[in-house]
């Protein structure tokens, strides 16, 4: 039942854990593993995949929300592990890694039928990355974690089917919330988050002719809503057969097949 389709999935998004899940042809992987390897287990069972399908998982960058879970999955089903030489550096607490792969921006590869084009975005990391995967007709844009949308990240955005995009905060709900101002100003700041707005504006800027799709990701628990940023980004929206989502902090989105 599952052959010849293509899955994504997001299995956490948010400040708390990132993982996010694509199969083809019931080949598996994540991006990124950034809650426990248990929990990653039962988000995956949730969305009746099971961890032995996993072949790879690819980090975009070294915050614990992203990579929490990439050592224990990557041990347990030995499951390689694509990165970056300076985010693998920077990464503290990973264990050994048996089977690590090593990708470099700029420069596309390819596991198994998927052709990933990994590009450098604007975030307070060593060496954050953005991806497009690419397989027969499908193309997923994946852009959370940057301070702005740098005209490189849009040309790698184009002409995307699906797009899992970042629409952190609400910028008038962070600004008058709780959060210290030094906290503030590093996700406004060009190396933070996209707000709602950003999102909106780059969505506004990209050819939507194939998109199907758009996932909000990396919501802000603390300085924005779903209702909120659905509504803003719904403004920049130029297709008619677009379904908006957004990817959750504590449970498992919708899997959408391609
Ligand atoms: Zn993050
Ligand atoms: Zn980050």
């Amino acid at each position: 039942m599952k052959n010849n389709s293509f899955f994504v999935c997001p299995l956490a998004s948010g400040s708390r854990g990132n993982c996010l899940f694509v199969s083809c042809n019931d080949f598996s992987i994540l991006i990124d593993a950034g809650l426990s390897g248990i929990e990653i287990q039962r988000r995956l069972n949730a969305v009746h995949f099971e961890p032995e399908s996993l072949k790879a998982i690819i980090i975009t960058h070294e915050h614990s929300d992203h990579v929490k879970g990439a050592g224990i999955l990557s041990r347990r089903y030995n499951i390689p592990v694509y990165i970056t030489q300076k985010t693998w550096n920077a990464c503290s607490n990973l264990g050994e890694i048996k089977n690590l792969q090593f990708f470099e921006c700029g420069r596309s590869f390819k596991i198994n039928q998927i052709k990933i084009n990994p590009f450098s975005i604007s975030h307070d990391a060593i060496d954050p990355v953005g991806l497009t995967l690419e397989f027969e007709t499908h193309k997923l844009g994946i852009a959370t974690d940057l301070g702005i949308a740098t005209s490189l990240v849009k040309d790698h955005l184009q002409n995307s089917t699906v797009l899992y995009l970042e629409s952190n905060h609400d910028p008038e709900m962070l600004i008058n919330g709780s959060y210290p101002w030094h906290l503030k100003q590093r996700i406004k700041g060009r190396t933070g988050h996209l707000s709602n707005i950003d999102a909106r504006d780059l969505l506004k800027e990209l050819k939507a002719d194939n998109l199907k799709h758009v996932i909000l990701a990396h919501l802000s628990e603390e300085n924005n809503c779903p209702e909120k940023a659905a509504a803003e980004v719904f403004k920049g929206l130029n297709g008619s057969n677009i379904t908006l989502h957004v990817a959750k902090p504590d449970q498992p989105g919708k899997l959408i097949k391609l």
